[in-house]
Parts: C-alpha cells; structure tokens; sequence
C-alpha cells in the first residue's frame, strides 16, 4: 500500500496535494537589499515541480531596521510585494501552495554583519554570536509587533497562502520563549514557558488582525532548544497547547537552537532522530503537527504512516534533488540523489554568507544549467572517484558516449575512506547513486584497470577523442626523516583497513584527514550497541561507566600538530562537533615546532627549540595530498585531455564535483 505521504491534507482551510514540506531554509540568493531574484524563482519553482506540497519559503525579514546583506529575503517594506508575487505564482503555476516564515534574527543579528548591535528581550550574551544584544524597550517590542503583522498583511497580497512564524532555532521569538534568554520583570518575561509566550501571542494578534480569520497562520518551534537553562519538549508542549487555542493552525516542530551543542545537521545525526520531539507534541494537540530534522522519503513515509506527525519537512533532501517528491511518490527511490548531510554547499555557505549550493548537486546552485546537448564523443574517464564519476554522468547524459577505467575494483575513490568512520557512512550512498545514473545514462565501467602515461596516450591516439583525467591525489611526502624500523602508516591505510596499528597512535597532521583518522582509530574497543542496549537494559553498570566504554576504546591517541587550527579545513558547521567528539573521546592534542626523527617506539619532535621524545607503537601521517596526474605527452593532444577533481587540484569535495559538473557541461 502506498505511504499516506503522498495524500492531501489541509493547514486551516488550505488543501495541501500531499504531507511533503520543504521547510524554511536561507538561500542567500536574494539581493542585498532582499528582493527576489530569477535563481530564487528557479530553485523554488524546480521543487514545486518536483512534488514538495508546501514550500515555506524564509526565513522573511520584518525588520527594515535589520537587514542582512548576505541575500535574505525580505518583506519589511511594500517593495518586496512585486518579486514576492514572482515567486508565489511560479510556485502555484508548477503546483505547490507555499507559505512565507516571517522571522526577526534578535540576537542572532552579528553585528559586522548588520552593522549594528543586535536587539533581544533582555541584554544576555549570545551563544551563538559571543555578543551582547541591547534589551528591548517595551515601545520598541510593540513596534516589531506590528512589524509582523504589516509583513503578513504583504505576505497574503503577495499571494502566500499562509504564515509560519519563527519561532524557533534561536531567534528573536524563541529568545522571547527561552528562559535562557528572556531574564525580563515586565509582561514579557515570566517564569513558566507559558508567561514568555506573551510576545509571540501579540504577534499572533497583529498578523489575525492583518490577515483575516481564515487566512493559515503556522508556528515553528524547537521541540528542545538543547541549551541549557532553554526550553525543553514538557515547556514545548506547554507553547503548543497555547497556540493550538490562539487560531495557529499547525506546529512545525524542530530540534535545537543554532548554539546548541548537541548536532542537529552533521552526517552523524540519524535520519529521524528529533521526530520525538514532534511525536510528543502531537499527543497534546489536534492541529497538525510537522516533524523535520534529517528526514529522507524513507523515513518521511515512515513517521506519516505510524502516525507521529502529520507532515513531513525535508530541507537538505529537497536541495539535493528537487524531483525527490515525485521520485518517492513512484516509489523510485534509488533514484534520489541522496543528501549526504556533509553541509560542505549548504549550511556552510550560509553560515559565511555565501549562496547555497550542495555537493550532491552541482546543479543546485543554477538550477537553469542545462546538460542535454548530445555531442555524440567518445570519452574516456580515467578514475571512479566522485569527479569522475560525476563528469561521466554528465557527459553520458549530454549524449557522449563514455568509459570510465578505474585502478582500484570498486567505485567511489577517496569517498570510500570518508565513509570509514562512524556516522559518516552516508557517503557511500552518494556513490551509490553516481554509479547507478551512469549506468542508467549508459557509461561503460572497467575496474581493476591501471591506466599509465603510455595507455592514455595510446587511447588518445586510436580509441577515444578526450580522456578525462580523474586520477585524485597521492598522499604528500614527509619532510623529516623517518628510520627504517619506525611503525609509520598513512591515513588513507588506516581508513581502508590496510594498517596493524599499535595501542599507543600518534597521528602527524591538524587537517580534516587528521581528525577523521584520530577518530576512526578511537573506535576500537569500544562498546557495540548491542552489549550497550544489553547492559542498559539490565541496570547491569552505572549510566556513566556505560558512558565512559562508549568512547573510551583500547588505544591511547595524540595529534601532533605544527601550531595550527585543528579541523582548519573542516566547514563551520561541522568543526565544532568533530572537535567535541575528539574531546570525548580523550584525544590529545600536542603542538610542537617540527618533527626531528620517527623512530622505532617513539617521535622526536622539537618544542620552543628543544628536543623531545614522544613514545609511541605507531605514526600515522596525514599530512596532506597532491595531485596525481600519469605523465605522457600532453602537449602532443591540445584540447583532447581534461584534469578534474583533485588531480587538477587538490581541495574539498564539492569544489571538486561542481569542477567535474562544469568540465562535463562545457565539453
Ligand atoms: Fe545535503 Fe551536503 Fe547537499 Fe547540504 S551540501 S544539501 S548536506 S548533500
């Protein structure tokens, strides 16, 4: 039986064609001012057309006074009314109902960023920020008020069909909601959730008044802001139960504020995992109920048909394939594009106001680039890893017809050493669904088949027109010495599970790969989920030993590292997290100024000048890639070879498929 996903149901007296939500997310693709552009028409239009039944579109600026230049769309003045209009009538015309979030960031507002301090209910540092907001005057808050409601009354003329307010990830009406962050003595603050609630419910009040009784206004809320002294799911519930008998006509039920410590967007998070939050609420209400956080349609289907929600948002699934609703509607899953959950495109740009885009899909970031010219080359691509693979699909699709000869038996290059460690296993399905287009789009594959300089040169001269070179990258040489009995691996050994790696692991290195590594290595040992569940269950040991086995394994780790930023290279969104983990899991970190010698059963590194001796079993080094490119005559074939990926250039991973996108799209 199909999945009740894909039925209607209504948000106030707004038929919605099905339970799929794309949620509110910041595309940094309007102006600077925050007008709508041709890329937010296309990018929202593509997943109307492509089966999402609401799109919120947001978060939407009420404020003229906070305005951030980094492309955030706005409705702070009548204006925005005209490309607001754009927008909602490409989004009707392809079949979806959209509603506009109306949002004020309070404290969340930086001030390099807004050129002005940020205003809050009361004057606490922010832990987003690490800045200190000025509190609100009791004019000031009934001025934002009806700064809400003239945005409402322009969203409605714009022609959303309804309203979500903010209230949630640590804005200006969650800061309100929190007592973490509202300490106020007036009508505004209060001890219970259910006091606090006071400014959002005169917003509420101002957006009726603006709009009418029948017109869908909606809250989102953070079903736990994960932050101490914050609001928990019991004051959620409390906020719920409120607004249920204000005239909101659903809940959109998050996780955590932006500051939180607990992770809500790393590729670690399980699918699903806050659908708690949302599945509570709906106990303590009758309104519809929207559960989000990492879902995919699998697990979207899931929480609709068991009932603990009544729609299901996907924000980062929707970026990287706007037809996953109607793939999922056909039951097509396999060719979703999956969102590995890596924020390298998305939430990473936005945190450093850059536009979105996304690594999965290159194309995200202009969903009006075309690849259907058919060309009809033969082409050889020379390597499997993520940019030969995705220049292969490309090119395959514009109608060349491509090989792809890879060295090692399997597909997936340097992504299969990513997916080594614990919750990063989401990258194989981003292999997965690049093998599986390029065969669907007729690319030939040849594993186990080493490609040197003479073999290209000889498949340039009577097999093929172009050879694509995504050859990758071969780990950099030291540049100390290392003596002939030292235990010393690299990290791409390591993670492949080609290492016998001693108790005692000094990994060389501060980058992404170090990290990755470190906490690969600290797994082992560990305790498995089942002797977890097992113990727990049974009362068998304290909560806190139990604790302590989860993340104390049998090895004793360090990172030696040369004064850098550890993780430097690892996206804002993820680094803090990574950094935690190493934390827990007792790895140290020791500066030095170089390494002297790695010798048998120790380092000797210099520090402040001075010699020192670090015991050790093994080294693991990881201190760096560069290019790998098989010498031949290149000169000799003008125009006929293309670089791509890190063996054009050694970097992250989505440069290096938006690089392998572009090369297959122009050739
Ligand atoms: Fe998902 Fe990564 Fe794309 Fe963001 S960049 S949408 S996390 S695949």
């Amino acid at each position: 039986m199909s999945s009740q996903l894909y039925s209607p149901m209504f948000i106030g007296n707004v038929k919605i064609k099905n339970r799929l939500v794309m949620p509110a997310i910041n595309l940094s693709y309007a102006t600077a001012e925050g007008h709508v552009t041709s890329r937010v028409v296309d990018f929202y239009t593509a997943r109307a057309k492509g089966g999402a039944g609401l799109i919120v579109i947001g978060a939407v600026g009420v404020d003229p006074d906070y305005v951030s230049p980094a492309g955030v769309l706005q409705l702070s003045s009548d204006d925005f009314v005209r490309g607001m209009t754009t927008l909602t009538d490409s989004i009707h015309a392809a079949g979806s109902k959209c509603f506009a979030q109306l949002w004020h960031p309070g404290a969340y507002a930086r001030s390099d960023e807004y050129g002005k301090t940020a205003v809050a209910p009361s004057a606490i540092t922010s832990g987003f920020t690490r800045e200190t907001p000025r509190e609100l005057t009791v004019s000031e808050i009934k001025k934002i008020v009806k700064l809400f409601g003239k945005a409402a009354e322009r969203a409605k003329l714009a022609g959303f069909d309804g309203i979500e307010l903010c209230g949630n990830s640590g804005y200006l009406i969650s800061q309100f909601l929190s007592a973490k962050t509202n300490n106020r003595d007036d009508i505004y603050g209060g001890y219970e959730a259910s006091e606090r609630i006071r400014f959002l419910k005169e917003i509420i009040t101002a957006v009726r008044r603006s709009i009418g009784p029948d017109y869908p206004i909606t809250v989102r809320l953070a079903g736990n802001e994960f932050v101490s002294g914050g609001n928990g799911i019991n004051d959620c519930i409390a906020i719920a139960k409120q607004l249920e008998n204000l005239s909101v006509c659903a809940l959109s039920i998050t996780g955590g504020w932006h500051e939180t410590n607990i992770p809500q967007l790393t590729m670690d998070v399980p699918s699903g995992a806050f659908v708690y939050l949302a599945r509570m609420v709906k106990r303590n209400v009758s309104i519809p109920v929207i559960a989000c956080n990492r879902l995919n349609v699998k697990t979207a289907e899931k929480v609709i048909d068991d009932g603990d929600a009544d729609f299901a948002a996907i924000g980062r699934g929707f970026i990287a394939d706007p037809e996953l609703g109607n793939k999922g509607m056909t039951g097509e899953y396999s060719l979703i594009r999956p969102c590995i959950g890596c924020n390298q495109g998305c939430m990473d740009h936005i945190f450093r106001m850059k536009p979105l885009s996304c690594l999965a899909n290159p194309d995200a970031y202009s969903e009006s680039m075309s690849a259907t010219k058919a060309r009809g080359k033969r082409i050889l691509v020379v390597g499997a890893g993520p940019a030969g693979l995705e220049f292969a699909r490309i090119a395959a699709l514009s109608g060349h017809k491509v090989t792809v000869r890879e060295a090692e038996k399997k597909a997936g290059g340097m992504l299969n050493l990513a997916s080594a460690t614990a919750g990063r296993k989401d990258f194989l399905k981003l292999v997965d669904w690049l093998v599986n287009s390029c065969i669907d789009a007729g690319v030939r594959f040849e594993f186990g088949v080493r490609m040197e300089g003479s073999d290209i040169a000889s498949s340039l001269r009577y097999d093929y027109d172009h050879v694509v070179l995504a050859t990758g990258s071969v780990p950099k040489e030291p540049d100390f010495p290392i003596s002939s009995e030292a235990s010393v691996f690299n990290a791409r050994q390591v993670l492949s599970g080609n290492a016998e790696v001693g108790h005692r692991v000094l990994i060389v290195g501060s980058n992404a790969t170090a990290v990755e590594t470190a906490l690969f290595l600290s797994e082992a040992g560990t305790i498995d989920a089942d002797t977890l569940r097992f113990l727990t269950e049974h009362n068998a040991e304290s909560p806190e030993l139990l604790r302590q086995m989860l993340f104390t394994g049998n090895r004793q780790i360090s990172l030696l590292v040369r004064h850098n930023k550890l993780g430097r290279d690892i996206g804002p969104s993820t680094r803090w997290a990574q950094l935690a983990a190493l934390k827990r899991r007792g790895i140290d970190t020791i500066t030095m100024d170089s390494i002297v010698l790695l010798d048998e059963g120790c380092v000797k590194i210099k520090v402040n000048g001075v010699i020192q001796r670090v015991e050790c079993d093994s080294v693991v080094l990881c201190i760096g890639s560069e290019s790998s490119i098989p010498e031949f005559d290149e000169d000799a074939y003008t125009g006929r070879v293309t670089v791509i990926g890190d063996a054009e250039n050694v970097g992250k991973l989505d440069a290096a498929l938006l690089s392998a996108h572009k090369a297959a799209v122009e050739i």
